[in-house]
């Protein structure tokens, strides 16, 4: 029995996905993003030990929710770094009839053509396209991102694409172009959304006594990020 570390579960999301959504966010990540806004997540020990036929239990409760093109997204922490689990969950779920939806920054292990098969959309995370500044800004390298992008193409798997947009480091017009250029060579893109960094994570970083590291850098102007979008993707529809 594989059983799983959930964080926690939001029964009403409408951010992480197409129509009304329940998010269930895992716990454990490996990566270190300098932004990053859960550092709650991180840790793979934590969260509440679940199995999965309880959770997608909890997950079919919402499915009249889910009527308009809804469904369910597993985020985190990062899902990809408890694949078996995640396996069997996605498995349940589309036998419900469930559309799935993984968010993740493409940084996990496992079996991703057993879980692809199962996905029916990818939010994928890109936190840089320069090996150097990935490892900078996530303290590993991208190597395990590519993996996961070649499964992608593979499957040829629906891909809605985020990247945070961060003053000083990623905002440059000369970046968010490269960003196009390189989003342009992956297959089956439906959308990409340039979002602004914020600071609502930094009070985690003090009640968890962590030191925060981007403490100089202001949040991204929202309508800076917005001429970007719309200056490079025009819009978030990317088909
Ligand atoms: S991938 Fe997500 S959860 Fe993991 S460190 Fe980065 S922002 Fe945080």
């Amino acid at each position: 029995m594989t059983l799983g570390h959930i964080h926690s579960m939001e029964s009403m999301g409408l951010v992480d996905g197409p129509g009304i959504r329940t998010v269930i966010f895992f716990q454990g990540c490996a990566l270190r993003c300098k932004f990053c806004h859960n550092p709650d997540t991180w840790d793979f020990s934590c969260g509440e030990l679940t199995k999965p036929e309880e959770l997608v239990k909890k997950i079919c409760r919402f499915k009249p929710y889910f009527k308009n093109g809804g469904g369910v997204t597993f985020s985190g922490g990062e899902p990809l770094m408890q694949p078996d689990f995640l396996f069997e969950v996605l498995k349940l779920c589309k036998a419900e009839g469930i559309h799935t939806c993984i968010d993740t920054a493409g940084y996990g292990m496992g079996n991703y053509d057993e879980i692809l098969s199962y996905t029916d959309l990818v939010l994928l995370d890109i936190k840089h396209i320069n090996p150097t500044n990935y490892q900078e800004i996530t303290g590993q390298s991208i190597d395990r991102f590519n993996q996961f992008l070649k499964a992608l193409n593979k499957h040829q798997t629906p891909i809605w694409i985020r990247h945070v947009v961060i003053p000083g480091i990623t905002d440059h017009p000369i970046h968010i172009k490269q960003l196009k250029d390189y989003i342009n060579n992956i297959s089956n893109v439906q959308k990409v959304e340039l979002l602004p960094y914020h600071l609502l994570g930094v009070n985690k970083y003090k009640t968890m006594k962590l030191s925060y590291p981007l403490s100089n850098i202001p949040a991204m102007d929202k309508d800076k990020t917005a001429k970007l979008q719309q200056k490079f993707f025009g819009g978030y529809d990317y088909v």
